[in-house]
């Protein structure tokens, strides 16, 4: 195993990345996957606008790279790549913890160590999970998706709440919004809170109503630190308009929908 060291040649800037800084660039956009998480764990689930997946609602949404695509960024880094569990790593002196494994990853020659955990799975799962999540990790340490890892720990909720506002906006305007291109200026807490209201009860259809609001995960999260009697009459309102709109039709008397009707 001979270490293939890079060599970045200034006198061809555009030479393809190989080896570790191959590992290290960015993922591209279609490589990127969306880890929903709900915000509470007993939230309603329903068809997810942002995406398209089922789950709690509302939920922010992680960026990062799946187990396909990180074994394709290995391979393409170093077809010879490997991967070997710790058979002790207590004698290491690294830290345990019950279902979790150390491995070495090592890539172009260099090894470094990543942890693994079952993350709650059970049986085979467990295991496939456990593994995923190493490599995951010991990739990290080579960079791989690293803009991902420090983005989902530090911003998500952030970046989130910015959309939520753009779409919640543009969708269902507050009653004293103007037209026009004004300089915007940062909402309060509040603002954010009325809109929202508003959005809530403008919608028609409990599917909007669930996407206006799962919209809204990170005002949701900042409305649970700030002023979380705000956050449950916003629940509440929530929990009114989704029964009012989750009510069934008045039944057809020929049991058949219009599109069906033969003649
Ligand atoms: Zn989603």
């Amino acid at each position: 195993m001979s270490p293939a060291p890079v060599k970045l040649r200034a006198d061809q800037p555009d030479a393809p990345l190989t080896g570790l800084a191959l590992l290290r660039s960015p993922f591209p956009a279609n490589q990127i996957s969306k880890l929903p998480k709900p915000y509470k764990k007993d939230s309603p689930k329903g068809k997810c606008a942002e995406c398209g997946g089922y789950h709690g609602l509302p939920a922010v949404h992680l960026d990062y790279v799946g187990h396909a695509a990180l074994t394709d960024r290995l391979l393409d880094a170093d077809p010879t790549w490997t991967w070997e569990p710790v058979a002790d790593p207590a004698s290491l002196g690294l830290p345990t913890a019950a279902g979790g494994m150390w491995i070495k990853l090592t890539v172009a020659g260099v090894s470094r160590y990543g942890f693994g955990h079952p993350d709650g799975k059970q049986g085979g799962d467990a295991v496939k999970e456990v593994i995923g999540d190493a490599l995951r990790n010991a990739a990290m340490r080579f960079g791989a998706a690293l803009d991902l890892w420090h983005k989902g720990d530090l911003h998500a909720i952030e970046a989130e709440d910015e959309v939520a506002e753009q779409k919640a906006a543009s969708k269902a305007p507050a009653p004293n919004t103007t037209k026009g291109a004004e300089a915007p200026k940062p909402p309060t807490l509040a603002e954010r809170a009325n809109r929202l209201e508003a959005a809530l009860k403008a919608q028609t259809t409990a599917d909007a109503l669930r996407k206006a609001y799962g919209l809204a995960s990170g005002l949701c999260a900042d409305l649970d630190l700030k002023d979380p009697e705000r956050l449950a009459e916003i629940e509440r309102l929530y929990e009114t308009r989704f029964a009012e709109l989750s009510e069934p039709a008045p039944k057809e008397d020929f049991g058949i929908s219009d599109d069906e009707i033969p003649f």
